[in-house]
């Protein structure tokens, strides 16, 4: 008998010992970092409230109680009783019965409505049907990819069993080693800003954190190939842990299938969507732009399969020495600080991801407030002497001045914006500024990714800050789904005759002017002289967007039929800043300045030269820590 089977008897033994004689237990087991226990008398374990909390606290284990399969009523018995519990203004859009789980999949509008006060509505669902209902919200504006990854992993729902099973077995395997140790190697991201990538280590475990391209450098990958990550083999990562779905965080998670990888990669609901969205777009851009692209759109699948979703706050097991947590980084939807608790109160670790400090339209700012922290490893994208941004207050007015004085000479005004986070943050402030007149109302046309990133957004309101999150819980008060925002799905017919037709707004990507529909609105717009172009976000060295906002007017293009063209750009040309999704240099300081407890060490990452070298000495000489700022292939003991 293998360790872990020894030790799920011995679980088994406890649970018996402390729930009631009536009920019987069949199977326990683990599910990834979860315990799974087997009842055939699911009702009667619904029916005792406070056990499962109990059994929780006793294991310190997270548990997910199922009916063993002999005891499920009917799916169409159990359809008719639960529309029966759930109260109809739950709006309840599908019903999903699984049998090897004893699941069933409720999807509805208000998913607090069907879980009901503490918990209760679910407890009766089960105590009348026998059946563990698991709640999903239908997305208030429908979204392919959450469709896409929902219908996907419902398909091979068997095979992430397997999958789950296996990676449980890993986590709560036992542990070999008696020496005690923790490094952390930096793989990319080190003085440059791209290819985020580290490795956490112990004599047990090998932890990846983020695996992402280097924007504008494609043939600059994160040393992968270091003994320390897969130069070893592909079985010696325990676990992969992604703080968000930007690109230059994400882009190779699907590569690490592709050379191998089989175990879990932890990170939030929406940073799966959004890597789905954003990975399979890469793919796209690689293939028009005739690069070979670094995996297929099969690996992107893989990776989804392998996802094990946690929610802000969840303390979970991911290997036999370490625990993870995910923070509220503020950075984008679903991005994520990383806390690391190692060993039995040994040493703790937090990479920051991409982090906001400041409160934005869209999110709460960053938290940072854990249990313990000894060693933070901090962006440092804003880290210069110099980078402060304007406040976001000043931004907007300047925004909607430049809108107002576009629309009141019939111009249109055209923004070039990247899909996820910004988007939405101007679509929010435009929606404002309508609503209490401070610009006229015209319409807002989205293109390109924005409104499905804005979809992906309203499906998961509870990562939004909190004042947003209600107004979407009340649909008729949801900001994105205002009368006039408008999708452009149509091509290049209904950019014609918005081009044709009065003053607008025009939200695009690609956010930097290279490729995408905003090429096309280039060429529909760009010679109206009585438009203005604007820019929300950073534009990097080399880009189209940087040239024009350095004053280039003759802009080579691509006619649509292939030959190579110039347009010449009419419209102004203005520059917005203080809509970033980073905190600024003042907001970096104030971050570890607040930090609740102040941690010993910083390494300053994820950064121009400068900028690390300036955040990791302005943070030494204030707080009096130790700071570094590494460079790539550099590793750290600190225990
Ligand atoms: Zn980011």
């Amino acid at each position: 008998m293998s360790q872990v089977d020894k030790q799920l008897d011995d679980i088994r033994a406890e649970i018996e010992q402390e729930v009631p004689n009536e009920i019987s237990i069949t199977e326990v087991t683990y599910e990834g970092p979860e315990l799974v226990v087997y009842t055939r008398d699911p009702k009667t374990f619904a029916s005792n409230g406070d056990l499962i909390r109990r059994l929780a606290s006793k294991l310190r284990k997270r548990i997910t109680v199922r009916p063993d399969p002999s005891e499920l009523s009917e799916p169409d018995d159990a359809r008719a009783t639960i529309e029966g519990i759930i109260p109809e203004d739950a709006g309840v859009t599908d019903l999903d019965f699984h049998h090897d789980t004893g699941e069933v999949v409720v999807e509805a509008q208000k998913p607090g409505m069907v879980i009901g006060r503490h918990g209760s509505t679910l407890r009766e669902i089960t105590q009348e049907v026998g059946w563990t209902p698991e709640v999903v919200r239908t997305p208030p504006i429908e979204s392919a990819t959450v469709n896409n990854v929902r219908n996907f992993l419902k398909q091979e729902r068997d095979e992430r069993r397997d999958i789950l099973e296996r990676i449980g077995r890993q986590i709560h395997r036992e542990e070999m080693s008696d020496d005690e140790w923790v490094r952390i190697t930096t793989l990319g991201c080190c003085r440059e800003v791209g290819r985020a990538a580290f490795i956490l280590s112990t004599p047990e475990t090998r932890v990846l954190i983020d695996c992402g391209d280097k924007p504008g450098a494609e043939d600059e990958v994160p040393y992968l190939q270091v003994p320390e990550a897969l130069g070893s083999g592909p079985s010696s990562l325990d676990a992969v842990v992604l703080t968000h779905a930007h690109l230059d965080h994400s882009a190779f998670i699907p590569l690490l299938f592709k050379y191998g990888y089989d175990g879990p990669i932890y990170c939030t609901e929406p940073t799966r969507d959004l890597m789905g969205l954003l990975t399979l777009d890469y793919l796209d851009v690689a293939a028009k732009e005739g690069r070979a692209p670094p995996y297929e759109s099969e690996m992107v699948r893989e990776a989804i399969k392998h996802c094990i979703p946690l929610e802000y706050g969840d303390v979970t097991d991911i290997a036999p020495d370490i625990k993870l947590t995910l923070h509220n980084s503020g950075h984008i939807l679903g991005s994520a600080i990383a806390h690391f608790h190692i060993g039995d109160g040994l040493y703790n670790v937090a990479f920051s991801g991409d982090i906001h400090y400041d409160d934005t339209r869209l999110f709460n700012g960053a938290v940072n407030e854990f249990p313990r922290v000894e060693t933070l490893v901090l962006e440092s994208t804003y880290g210069g002497r110099n980078d402060y941004q304007t406040d976001q207050a000043d931004s907007e007015r300047k925004l909607t001045e430049v809108i107002r004085d576009t629309v009141e000479r019939d111009g249109k005004v055209l923004i070039p914006a990247f899909a996820v986070g910004r988007s939405q943050e101007i679509m929010l402030v435009l929606e404002e500024a309508m609503r209490n007149g401070d610009i006229p109302e015209v319409p807002v046309h989205l293109d390109g990714m924005i409104w499905e990133a804005t979809a992906i957004h309203t499906t998961y309101p509870e990562y939004l800050r909190d004042d947003l999150r209600d107004r979407i819980f009340h649909d008729d008060e949801n900001p994105f789904l205002a009368d006039q925002f408008n999708h452009i799905d149509g091509g290049e017919d209904e950019r014609q005759d918005v081009a044709d037709g009065g003053p607008c707004i025009i939200l695009s990507t690609s956010g930097m002017v290279e490729g995408g529909p905003i090429m096309s609105w280039l060429r529909h717009v760009g010679g109206q002289d009585d438009g203005t172009m604007v820019f929300v976000g950073y534009q990097a060295q080399g880009t189209l967007g940087r040239r024009i906002q350095n004053g280039w007017d003759e802009i080579p293009i691509n006619d649509g039929g292939g030959r190579a063209d110039t347009l010449s750009l009419n419209m102004d040309v203005e520059t917005v800043d203080g809509f970033s999704g980073h905190a600024d240099r003042q907001g970096l300081e104030n971050f570890v300045r607040t930090m609740n407890p102040r941690p010993e060490k910083v390494l300053c990452v994820h950064g121009d030269e400068s900028s690390t070298q300036d955040l990791s000495s302005a943070l030494y000489h204030e707080f009096n820590m130790r700071t570094f700022a590494p460079k790539n292939l550099e590793t750290f003991r600190f225990v």
